[in-house]
């Protein structure tokens, strides 16, 4: 029988034991998940937990129930080295972890397998950045505790405004290479949304800050697609927007250093700056969890096995080559390690082979471009075709992974919040076909201009509503969760 182990509970990390206990659970298979934190988390919705509209029961529910129910083995630890050619003492592969729950805290475990998923999303960087998050002089709405800590200073800035004072808000990102611009998006709108409805807009300056070269790239190079029988982009959508919300902002910028109620940074163009803000949340940059890897010697084989990024480098092209030479085969689509054929990299946790924004560089050589999202739509998808490969070669159907899911051959949707509320809510719906621009296939824009739309309004907020109670009740597993989409 074979046993199959999961690093991460997250979106892809859970999606994929889902799956895996639905295809091996009943065949005596064994589905392990190892996840430092007892909770799941809907990370999209943290942005209303972060304006105080969620509280963070709304966003997160037990993992260990939901396990204990579908037949997973749940250790509530934190991965962190694989020995994928076992040890002096086993020949079989093994992963340490260590646990972070109450009961265990601070002990250490091998747990063996034969399958491998390491679906432990971002590490949340805000060292690369002196001054950057919670444990400095920012906020951040990554986790449900950071957004349940924005919204208390929210709410402080918000009391000074009604007292009279004038603030500046800050919202945006933390890094030049920082990726999510999407979410930085969000929160801006939501904030201001939050400030209206306050009563108290005329005392705000509200400021998007970041790494993007223009409004609308969202990492993903931007998008152009038809409306009404014209070409239209989303920056010009996108600015429309924030002159309409009267919301100013900062492009191309890299923080380098944060003081109390100042941002020092970088733009393209070289030039340094400084910004006051009496309130900021600025995502910080990503990286991989920093697993360790080890040979059956116990040689550190780290670098052959993860990229510098801290990501797990998989089946992609990871040669570098100038913007281009870009190729939609360059991407990824087994998400199968370069070195061992049993272990995979889903979700943020796969190292991609480029970005998808143009590169840019400062002429000081700093660069300034945002990093590649693989957001919850992608991440889910990618998943699911890694369950599915695994738990065909485990059934001796297959020899190798099948499945494919490229972000070049793979659409996604995004629906981004611009406020919260039935009737005054609105929300900028997004897709996206390929994720990944094609220029061989579709040599003028990189994407279909039939399968990629933008649209702005009140029924957008309602999805979002929705996409938040329907992928909760998916991660339950409560009947019929299978039929729900990634
Ligand atoms: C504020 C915000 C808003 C967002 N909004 C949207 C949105 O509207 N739509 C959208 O599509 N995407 C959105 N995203 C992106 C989306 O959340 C990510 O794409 C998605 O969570 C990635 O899934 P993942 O499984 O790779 O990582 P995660 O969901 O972050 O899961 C990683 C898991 O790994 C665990 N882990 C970490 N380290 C270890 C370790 N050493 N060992 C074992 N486990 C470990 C973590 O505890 C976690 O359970 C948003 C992101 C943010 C931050």
């Amino acid at each position: 029988m074979a046993r199959v182990v999961i690093l991460g509970a997250g979106i892809s990390g859970h999606t994929a034991a889902q799956h895996l206990q639905r295809l091996l659970g009943k065949k005596g298979h064994e589905i392990v998940v190892v996840s430092p934190n007892s909770q799941w988390n809907w990370i999209p919705s943290n942005i209303w937990v972060g304006v105080g509209q969620m509280a963070k029961e709304d966003v997160t529910f037990p993992l260990a129930p939901v396990y204990a129910k579908m037949g997973v083995d749940f250790r509530q630890a934190k991965a962190v080295a694989i020995w994928p050619e076992g040890d002096a003492s086993s020949e079989r592969a093994q992963v340490e972890v260590e646990f972070t729950s109450p009961e265990r805290a601070g002990q250490r475990e091998r747990i063996e397998y034969d399958y491998l998923i390491n679906a432990t999303g971002p590490k949340l960087n805000f060292g690369a950045t002196p001054g950057l998050g919670p444990d400095g002089h920012t906020v951040s709405v990554c986790t449900y505790s950071h957004a349940e800590e924005a919204s208390k200073k929210l709410q402080e800035v918000i009391a000074r405004m009604k007292a009279g004072q004038r603030q500046r808000l800050v919202i945006g990102v933390g890094h030049g290479t920082c990726t999510c611009e999407g979410a930085a998006f969000e929160y801006t709108f939501n904030v201001e949304h939050e400030i209206r409805q306050a009563g108290v807009r005329h005392m705000a300056e509200i400021v998007y800050f970041t790494n993007e070269n223009e409004l609308g790239d969202f990492g993903v190079g931007g998008m152009s697609f038809m409306q009404q029988g014209f070409v239209t982009t989303s920056q010009l959508w996108t600015e429309s927007l924030f002159r309409e919300r009267d919301v100013r902002w900062i492009l191309g910028a890299h923080a380098h250093r944060i003081e109390e109620g100042r941002i020092h940074y970088e733009t393209l163009d070289g030039e340094d700056h400084v910004l006051d803000f009496d309130f900021a949340m600025l995502l910080p940059p990503f990286r991989g969890a920093d697993l360790q890897a080890f040979d059956k010697q116990g040689e550190e084989i780290t670098g052959d096995i993860f990229a510098p990024s801290g990501f797990l480098k998989v089946d992609a092209d990871y040669t570098p080559k100038p913007y281009d030479q870009w190729r939609a085969e360059d991407w990824p689509k087994t998400y199968v390690s370069q070195k061992y054929a049993n272990v995979f990299a889903v979700g943020i946790a796969f190292a991609p082979p480029h970005q998808i924004s143009v590169p840019r560089t400062s002429p000081k050589g700093t660069v300034i471009t945002p990093a590649p999202p693989r957001t919850g739509m992608p991440s889910g998808i990618m998943a699911r075709a890694v369950a599915e490969s695994i738990a065909e070669m485990i059934e001796g159907k297959a020899s190798s992974p099948e499945h494919h899911a490229s972000m070049a051959e793979m659409g996604a949707a995004c629906v981004a919040s611009a406020g919260k509320g039935w009737t005054k809510g609105t929300a900028a719906s997004m897709t996206m076909f390929p994720v990944v621009p094609n220029y061989q296939k579709y040599p003028e824009y990189g994407r279909s201009l039939k399968d990629t739309t933008g649209e702005l309004g009140l029924a957008g907020h309602w999805m979002k509503t929705l996409l938040h109670h329907m992928f909760i009740y998916k991660a339950k597993g409560r009947p019929g969760w299978s039929f729900i989409p990634e």
